[in-house]
């Protein structure tokens, strides 16, 4: 496999398909697709044990030795900026129980880069919002998105096994009073648990201004905690929806909603929610990759092509102690064995050994 390593202007794939030009020095992978968007994990630690995501007894840890302090978190965005990433995804584990999350906000949401001002967007359990939100607006957190798999405590707490949904409802008031608009609400759909409320979580969060968005589980840790006939396709999930809004869904550009990440957009052709979005990301029936734009960096500095898959390189010791060449030669070599896809079965087989957690998502 070559080392994609521009010269010149040309071509590419970005995310949601568009077609735009990569200038000298940006990132391009195998297949053309440039990275304009970089998931980086904070931490491995988080405060609830979702079912789908580690089991009850948790994780091993990595010694806090091993994560990237925030001085290295700073010089790695930079770098990833320089090479034209336009967006970074704070998430975890739980990247609110991150030590310095508001001053490390404050110094990534002051970077510019190859594309320009650096956009700087959070994924969170909401756990802490309630204290959090106002701080972490004020240091320049562009975006919101807080995952919330059932509106029914009881529900909430079984899936999350620790968490209190009364505690994420005034993290997501507080979130409103600190600004934050068009947040977006992540829910795993699973069939058999939290099927039967998808549209009313639809309902309930285009009533507060939300952007709900629904998932598709996935094979991760291989595959030990997926359960096939719990996968709820993504044309099940619209059905769902588009019941309780009673009228169809069409296919959306998701204008001022879309991001750069993998979701597809649809709208309410009609009737009381008419013009409301809802978002689908579903890897499992309606492969995304060929519009991979995407990196992740784990909370130990390892750069992780793809989310489906387990091959990783070491960028820790290229910040440690500060390396701008060879950080540059790790990631391009990195980068240049990323492969087209996925390999994900419905069956549960084709995922990573590695656990959500350890990525983020
Ligand atoms: S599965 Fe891998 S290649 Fe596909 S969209 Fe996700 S990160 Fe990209």
């Amino acid at each position: 496999m070559t080392l994609v390593q521009l010269s010149r202007t040309r071509p590419v794939a970005a995310g949601s398909g568009a077609v735009h030009v990569a200038a000298a020095g940006e990132l391009v992978d195998p297949q053309a697709r440039r990275v304009q968007y970089l998931r980086l994990s904070l931490t491995d630690r988080c405060n609830y044990r979702c079912t789908y995501c580690m089991p009850e007894a948790g994780v091993e840890h990595r010694p806090r030795a091993e994560l990237l302090t925030l001085e290295e978190l700073g010089l790695l965005v930079r770098a990833f900026a320089a090479w034209g990433v336009e967006r970074v995804r704070l998430t975890g584990g739980e990247p609110t129980m991150r030590q310095g999350l508001v001053d490390l906000v404050a110094d990534l949401s002051d970077i510019r880069g190859a594309r320009g001002r650096l956009r700087v967007v959070m994924t969170t359990n909401g756990s802490r919002l309630r204290e959090l939100a106002g701080p972490l607006r004020a240091a320049g957190l562009a975006g919101l998105t807080v995952s919330i798999d059932s509106l029914r405590a009881d529900r909430f707490a079984a899936i999350t096994r620790r968490g209190e949904l009364s505690e994420v409802l005034a993290g997501l008031d507080a979130a409103a009073v600190a600004g934050f608009v068009g947040v977006k609400i992540n829910t795993v759909a699973v069939r058999g648990f939290n099927d039967d409320e998808l549209g009313a979580l639809a309902l309930w969060a285009w009533e507060r201004g939300h952007v709900p968005r629904f998932i598709e589980v996935m094979p991760m840790s291989g595959g030990r905690l997926f359960v096939p006939g719990e996968l709820l396709p993504a044309s099940e999930i619209r059905a769902r929806v588009a019941e309780a809004a009673g009228a169809p869904l069409l296919a959306d550009a998701g204008e001022g909603v879309r991001g750069l990440g993998p979701a597809s957009y649809w709208r309410v052709s009609a009737g009381p929610h008419a013009g409301r979005l809802v978002g689908v990301i579903a890897a499992m029936t309606e492969n995304f990759c060929a519009s991979c734009n995407r990196l992740r960096v784990s909370a130990t500095g390892q750069l992780h092509n793809c989310l489906a898959r387990d091959d990783t390189g070491d960028l820790r010791s290229a910040l440690r102690p500060h390396d701008p060449g060879l950080l540059a030669a790790r990631v391009r070599a990195v980068l240049g064995h990323k492969q087209a896809g996925h390999e994900f079965h419905r069956d549960g087989r084709g995922g990573p050994n590695k656990a959500m957690i350890s990525i983020g998502g």
